[in-house]
């Protein structure tokens, strides 16, 4: 995908003075830094309007702005890559401006046009370029936020909205493998809900019974179906995926599920390698058993953060059961590997995906 094509009217206003000469970029904490500048749009009741790059800066919001107090509100999540020759490199973003649209649609906000969100990541990222780190590993995570601007305390929905992209420094990600607990107790989206937007509200619901299991020692949870607590769905910010007698099953996606561009990706490259892929329901009883047998192989999180972050323990009921080595898992280390060569552009982007 080529983003040439992509000009739309945005007005730049440049910051005075950068502050790229203070950052290390040997160390650069998760999301605390922000480049220079943003993208912003705003919605009137009727269209998007005032595409404009401006300088990162506090803003100033009403008490009575709505998103304080119900939440309308939905985010993307994305990276960008340098290559060896300083090519800039966005791992599939149209995918996200289709993401971040269905969850306007379910939370009954304007959509983005598909062009405004390329063009304006395009532009700031040409504005930006010397903030993507080149060092081994490292990225620009890019966080696309829409959110309404209605002053009112009155419960419906915001006429007006804002959309920003902005841009964070990331160094190497340290991928270390997770010991995750599969909650039976708290839910995190049913059918016929907002599991599938990536909408504050989520995330807000997720946070106690998270940093319960973290207390037991874990790093994350694996969320099951809101009505039995018997399936798999999905960790905190990552889809699962599990490797048993060769093949790999991931839960299908619905109403309760994130739609996941890592695991789509993951899917297909998969599926190009030749490996037989179910998206099916996955009980827990199926998963403790294959562990028992010795059938499980493998097991992961697929997520923009870690690309693939392996699973080394996963406690159910009490028991903590221990997953085969990292090292012994082909598949997963392969396809991340394809995936990390093909976002850094040391192999070629057959399938497209790269802006
Ligand atoms: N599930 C949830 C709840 C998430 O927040 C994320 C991160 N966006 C994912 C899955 C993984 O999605 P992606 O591969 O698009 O980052």
């Amino acid at each position: 995908m080529t983003a040439t094509d992509l000009a739309l009217d945005i007005s730049v206003r440049r910051v005075a003075q950068s502050r790229l000469p203070e950052i290390d970029f040997n160390h650069l904490p998760f999301g605390r830094i922000m480049t220079d500048h943003i993208f912003v749009a705003d919605y009137n009741g009727k269209e998007w309007t005032d595409l404009r790059i401006e300088p990162f800066a506090k803003m100033s919001i009403s008490p009575a702005n709505l998103t304080l107090h119900y939440g309308q509100t939905i985010f993307e999540g994305l990276k960008a890559y340098k290559t060896g020759n300083h090519e800039i490199l966005v791992f599939r973003p149209d995918q996200n401006a289709k993401r971040m649209n269905k969850s306007a649609v379910r939370m009954y906000m304007p959509e983005i046009p598909e062009e405004i969100f390329l063009a304006g990541l395009k532009e700031l990222l040409e504005i930006d370029r010397n903030w993507i780190p080149t060092t081994q590993g490292s990225s620009l995570y890019i966080r696309p936020l829409m959110f309404a601007t209605d002053e009112y305390v009155g419960l419906q929905p915001s006429q007006t909205y804002r959309f920003i992209i902005m841009c964070s420094p990331v160094g190497a990600y340290y991928n270390k493998p997770v010991k995750v607990k599969v909650e039976t107790h708290f839910t995190r989206a049913v059918e016929g809900g907002i599991g599938y937007a990536k909408t504050a509200g989520n995330y807000a619901a997720s946070m106690l019974p998270t940093q319960l299991a973290i207390e037991e020692g874990y790093d994350q949870l694996i969320w099951t179906d809101g009505k039995e607590h018997k399936y798999v769905e999905e960790a905190g910010s990552m889809n699962l995926m599990f490797v048993i007698n060769g093949k790999l099953i991931t839960a299908s996606t619905g109403d309760s599920i994130l739609d996941g561009i890592t695991r789509k990706s993951v899917i297909q490259v998969a599926k190009d390698m030749g490996i037989e892929v179910e998206e099916r329901k996955l009980a827990i009883s199926e998963l403790i058993e294959a562990i028992q047998k010795g059938t499980l192989q493998e097991a992961f999180g697929a997520g923009t953060a870690a690309t693939i972050a392996q699973i080394i323990q996963i406690g159910y009921e009490g028991i903590r059961y221990e997953l085969p080595p990292v090292e012994t898992r082909k598949i997963s280390n392969a396809i991340y590997k394809e995936l990390e060569d093909l976002k850094y552009g040391r192999i070629p982007d057959q399938r497209g995906w790269m802006m």
